[in-house]
């Protein structure tokens, strides 16, 4: 199977109940971990590129890794592992353009820190372009605080989707799914301690997302996809790990994974998941180091991080996103 758009997968996820996972993807070594657990699983999948990751790892290499891992799961497992490859928070047309051109199925262009109306005309103008070459579009309205690659920002700064803005936005750009701000956050550090409560643990309880807004966003939007952004969950058995051997990691907090699974039911057709795969991954390594202070070889720390990878991503298509064996 060749790469796919987000469109069939959506209009499953929707009717069915659960939502795609969109994976950020660096290296060749996440790439493996995600699309092994999505073989294993036959689930669809999103694999998302953002323009830092693009910067790091170079546009060709990505695409080709991506590439070679559909044809792995074809010839290994014989399965049409169905690929969406999606750039993340496009910040220009220019830059939607040369994903677009690059072989990209879909591309986001996050408009949301521009006032509304130049959103609105940056996200149509992307949308011409995209759909005249079989391209879906993410379009954003509201903002998430938190901070992701070249995405910062700050609490203070950060504003929840008006709901009364959806569909004159959705109708004017033509977008083909939209990501809400209900309360997620980008990073490791989703939520200040005063933001939070703490359990009996210690541990800091995030606020609730506000499922309020994303009801009244589907009642507005009926049968239109809905995508959350940062949505890790920041395990804390991988935090624990990493502050056990050697980390600093104080008071990461992320999204609890039963209101993910919630939000999956409803609207929401997409969710971002990218700090729970570098977590997985520094954990993995630092454990690794510790314990063989005297392993050089990269990949004597590669390959378990790899299964970390594969392990967290398979909990979170079977437990979270509810997309194991929908594709
Ligand atoms: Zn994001």
């Amino acid at each position: 199977m060749a790469k796919v758009t987000s469109t069939k997968m959506f209009a499953d996820a929707y009717k069915n109940g659960y939502a795609v996972g969109a994976f950020n993807v660096n290296n060749m070594e996440i790439i493996q971990g995600i699309t092994a657990a999505a073989t294993e699983l036959h689930a669809p999948l999103i694999l998302q590129v953002s323009k830092g990751a693009r910067a790091y790892a170079n546009h060709i290499y990505l695409m080709k890794l991506i590439e070679a891992a559909i044809e792995d799961a074809q010839q290994n497992a014989g399965f049409d592992l169905p690929i969406c490859v999606h750039l993340d928070h496009g910040d220009s047309f220019e830059l939607c353009k040369s994903c677009i051109d690059g072989g990209f199925t879909s591309v986001m262009i996050d408009g949301s820190s521009k006032p509304y109306e130049e959103n609105i005309k940056l996200t149509r103008q992307v949308v011409e372009y995209a759909h005249d070459h079989g391209v879906v579009v993410e379009g954003e309205l509201g903002t998430l605080a938190g901070i992701e690659d070249e995405v910062k920002v700050s609490a203070a700064d950060s504003s929840y989707t008006r709901p009364e803005e959806v569909e004159d936005f959705v109708n004017r750009t033509g977008v083909d799914s939209l990501a809400i701000a209900i309360g997620t956050s980008h990073g490791a550090y989703k939520f200040t301690a005063d933001q939070c409560t703490r359990n009996e643990k210690g541990q800091l309880v995030p606020p609730p997302l506000r499922f309020d807004i994303l009801t009244e966003v589907e009642k507005r939007l009926p049968g239109f996809p809905i995508v959350l952004h940062g949505s890790s969950s920041v395990p804390q058995e991988f935090v624990q790990k990493i502050n056990a051997y050697g980390g600093k990691m104080p008071d990461a907090v992320g999204i609890p994974e039963e209101q993910l699974r919630e939000a999956a039911k409803m609207a929401v057709c997409k969710i971002n998941i990218d700090s729970d795969l570098r977590l997985a991954m520094t954990a993995s390594i630092r454990e690794h180091f510790a314990l063989n202070p005297d392993h050089f070889d990269p990949r004597q720390y590669l390959k378990p991080a790899r299964e970390a990878i594969k392990a967290m991503v398979m909990h979170k298509m079977i437990d979270v996103l509810g997309c194991d064996h929908r594709a």
